[in-house]
């Protein structure tokens, strides 16, 4: 594959993600291009692209951003070089990164294939036990009937999770304590799993208890080079989703870390990985790791990794796309022992959530908005600013806050004391309950397990 320069590159999504594409492609010299829905004609992302487009008229606000023909045609359109998905909406559609390179555009992340072979839950770990990394104790392939769901039961015992083969977000998901719990979440994890992805395909897995979620983050050129930048830990979770992430985790010893890694790289090694991928592991409590999933794209918590190893994963993705080597002097790793970390940092996914009512999203005009500053702390905004109307048509993710300090508890610190300056009126956020989450002393010694929250309801005081 030879080296091809991106002039312009569109981002085929909206929110923060789209900025944070667009920043890294105008530090790297490229022109940036935007689309935005009718219900995003006021939106950021589409004034911080130098060309913007609307797309999906007369569809629904989330199905504006998966027309593929249409994007691809518009990307044609506006002579773009390269299309970035960012997070969500066609980041993992296959289809969408072969009509792309069909077209003549390149598709900032894995290829098609690769998609194919990671992107579903069940694919990827037969990918992780070809590799020889260990995997949770599950059915080799989707669960179709009862029977095969109480054989697994009786072999492997209770509690066992259900999980949607094309899940994410933590949907499609039930933990089964018993025979009634398995047969019943069954079918309803099916059902939740074909309206939300559209595919009922659900499997079985051993639920661990307690586990802490850990994940590597890897990045390969296209010539088959491979590095990652150590882990981040993502273990403070609300029904299976992420809040407030950080890196590295401090539950790893050098000798544990180490292995992780080199399992995350053997993983993306079997399938000759190209681009940024997060391969998510789960730690029990004595210590033994298990694959879980690797997503096969750039995630939102990629802004922990950024801070500590003092390099940008964003336009890594466009410079590998574009052909570059990672030993290429743009991207300067010539081995893996070049990416070093420094201190810690933490993200908190600051939404439009109402906690005192179950975190149900709010809405409405943002009468005012004054965001934190000061050292140590990195945003990633989508639509906060005064004045901005908060849609329900979208997720509530307003503000990514990250903090970056020498010490892990400095970088607490730092958090508690950014999530403190912000003022937002008009809209509920879930701003206090985050506070409470990083100055509790089981967060401050960086040991939440995924049952934090949920064991400590006093959070959401
Ligand atoms: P999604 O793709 O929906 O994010 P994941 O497979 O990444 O789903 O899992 C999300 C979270 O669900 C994990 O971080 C963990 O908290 C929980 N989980 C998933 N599998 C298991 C398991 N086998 N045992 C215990 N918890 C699990």
């Amino acid at each position: 594959m030879n080296r091809r320069t991106f002039r312009k590159v569109m981002a085929a999504n909206r929110g923060e993600i789209a900025i944070r594409i667009f920043r890294a492609c105008t530090e790297l010299g490229i022109g940036t291009v935007a689309l935005y829905s009718e219900e995003d004609k006021l939106s950021l992302h589409r004034y911080k692209a130098d060309e913007a487009y609307l797309v999906g008229k007369g569809k629904s606000p989330i199905d504006a951003y998966l027309g593929i023909d249409e994007i691809i045609s518009l990307a044609l359109k506006a002579d773009v070089d390269a299309i970035h998905p960012g997070y969500g909406f066609l980041a993992e559609n296959a289809e969408f990164a072969e009509k792309c390179e069909a077209a003549g555009i390149a598709f900032i992340g894995p290829t098609a294939e690769m998609q194919r072979a990671l992107g579903d839950k069940v694919a990827g770990r037969k990918a992780a036990m070809t590799a020889g990394v260990p995997v949770v104790p599950g059915t080799e392939d989707p669960i179709e009937k009862e029977e095969e769901a109480l054989k697994f039961a009786k072999e492997s015992g209770y509690p066992i999770i259900i999980k949607a083969a094309a899940g994410g977000g933590g949907r499609g998901m039930r933990v089964a304590r018993n025979k009634k719990e398995l047969l019943e979440g069954l079918s309803s994890a099916r059902s939740e799993a074909k309206a939300a992805f559209g595919n009922p395909a659900v499997f079985l897995e051993r639920y661990i208890e307690n586990p802490k979620h850990i994940e590597v983050q890897v990045l390969g050129d296209n010539y088959g080079n491979l590095v990652h930048f150590f882990d981040r830990d993502c273990s403070v979770q609300r029904r299976h989703q992420k809040v407030v992430e950080f890196a590295p985790s401090l539950c790893l010893t050098q000798t544990q870390r180490e292995e992780l890694c080199t399992a995350a790289l053997k993983i993306a090694g079997q399938v000759k990985y190209r681009n940024a991928g997060t391969v998510e592991f789960l730690v029990d409590q004595e210590g033994n790791y298990y694959f879980i999933e690797m997503n096969p794209r750039i995630q939102v918590e990629h802004t922990v990794t950024e801070m500590i190893t003092g390099r940008n994963l964003v336009q890594y993705q466009i410079l590998v796309a574009a052909g570059h080597k990672l030993s290429d002097p743009e991207i300067n790793i010539p081995s893996q022992s070049a990416i070093d970390m420094r201190g810690y940092a933490i993200q908190c996914r600051i939404t439009t959530e109402d906690p005192a009512n179950n975190f149900a999203p709010d809405f409405g005009t943002l009468t005012t908005y004054r965001s934190a500053a000061g050292a140590g702390i990195r945003l990633d905004a989508g639509n906060a600013f005064t004045g901005s109307h908060i849609t329900p048509h979208y997720d509530s993710l307003l503000v990514k806050v990250s903090s970056w300090g020498l010490t892990f508890k400095d970088a607490a610190h730092i958090m508690n004391r950014a999530l403190q300056e912000f003022r937002v009126r008009g809209v509920k956020t879930n701003i206090g309950f985050l506070e409470n989450v990083v100055t509790h002393p089981v967060f401050i010694k960086g040991s939440c397990d995924t049952s934090f929250i949920e064991k400590h309801p006093e959070l959401l005081q």
